[in-house]
């Protein structure tokens, strides 16, 4: 299956909540003033929030003017290249260092889906070749060092970890030793999912930073946060709190399949402009997709 089907088939809630709105314009003959208010409704009602929907509906409004379409059938790939176009501006690239490990730093609250995307991103690189070890940095929740241990076993990398309770610098500072004895190419980092504020945040995070930094030049090479699509717009809030706190270089959106409230990744991508660099699209290992914006918006206005 390509890219293109299986964003289509993990986008089947929130395609069906745009489209099922729309499906009666799209069996018709016209395009209308109605038409355009309809198109705002199933938009807000999937989660694109209120400026993005406004600056989609005025693109796809101008392209069909400007083409002098009146087919409703063409509306779909109008919508296509307006989401685009929105989704196109940032740089999905993750970053590596130029020589050593490649530490990623994985921030987000409790539940959004963090280690299970811990384990989805150890698994895409090991299955790519590389070298990866994952750092139990939560150490604030025995079951959360647990069940990294048990990806990690799952997907077949070390994982290094500590006591509950025991700092989580120290975690990563003995995950880059480790990497750089073993030769490992990436080192993956879990943080604790019950920062909710700036300051919490801040103060958690400063010193993961300042140890890695100085372990390993560059570091972190990317902090990802992780958001829960089914959340919506709730995402969005969460991610201007981590914004603030740290320089999140990508998100990885996840339980894109659980939710017809996809539509919450425009305005993270064009009001946020925080990069989307991965997907999650289900529950095992291999249900992960490095984010395109061209076959997601095809994907999600397919018919
Ligand atoms: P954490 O507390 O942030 O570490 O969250 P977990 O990784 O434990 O995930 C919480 C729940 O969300 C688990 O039941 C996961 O299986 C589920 N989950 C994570 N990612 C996805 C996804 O992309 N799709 C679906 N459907 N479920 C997911």
């Amino acid at each position: 299956m390509g890219l293109f089907d299986r964003f289509r088939k993990g986008l089947e809630k929130s395609r069906s909540n745009i489209w099922g709105r729309l499906g009666g314009w799209l069996q018709g003959n016209r395009i209308d003033a109605q038409f355009y208010d309809d198109m705002e409704e199933a938009l807000l009602a999937s989660d694109v929030g209120f400026d993005t929907t406004i600056w989609l509906v005025d693109q796809v409004r101008r392209q069909q003017q400007k083409e002098r379409i009146s087919d409703p059938k063409e509306l779909p790939s109008l919508l296509a290249n307006a989401m685009t176009k929105a989704l196109s501006g940032v740089d999905s690239q993750m970053q590596f260092a130029a020589e050593g490990p490649t530490l990623v730093l994985v921030v987000g609250v409790n539940g959004v889906g963090k280690t299970t995307s811990i384990a989805k991103l150890a698994h895409h690189y090991k299955s790519a070749g590389k070298k990866v070890i994952l750092a139990a940095g939560d150490t604030f929740r025995a079951a959360a060092i647990e069940q990294l241990m048990e990806w990690g076993a799952r997907v077949g990398v070390d994982v290094v970890r500590q006591s509950p309770g025991s700092d989580p610098a120290a975690v990563v500072f003995d995950a880059i030793a480790a990497a750089k004895a073993r030769g490992a190419d990436l080192i993956i980092c879990d943080t604790a999912g019950r920062l909710h504020n700036k300051a919490n945040l801040m103060a958690e995070l400063s010193k993961v930073y300042k140890v890695a930094a100085r372990e390993l030049p560059g570091a972190p090479h990317e902090v990802l946060l992780v958001l829960d699509a089914v959340t919506g717009q709730n995402a969005v809030s969460q991610a201007q709190v981590f914004r603030e706190a740290v320089s999140v270089s990508g998100i990885v959106l996840t339980k894109l399949d659980g939710t017809a409230k996809g539509g919450v990744i425009l305005p993270i991508v064009r009001e946020l402009e925080i990069p989307v660099k991965w997907v999650g699209l289900g529950e095992q290992m291999n249900d992960l997709e490095v984010f395109d914006a061209k076959d997601f918006a095809d994907a999600i206005c397919s018919s």
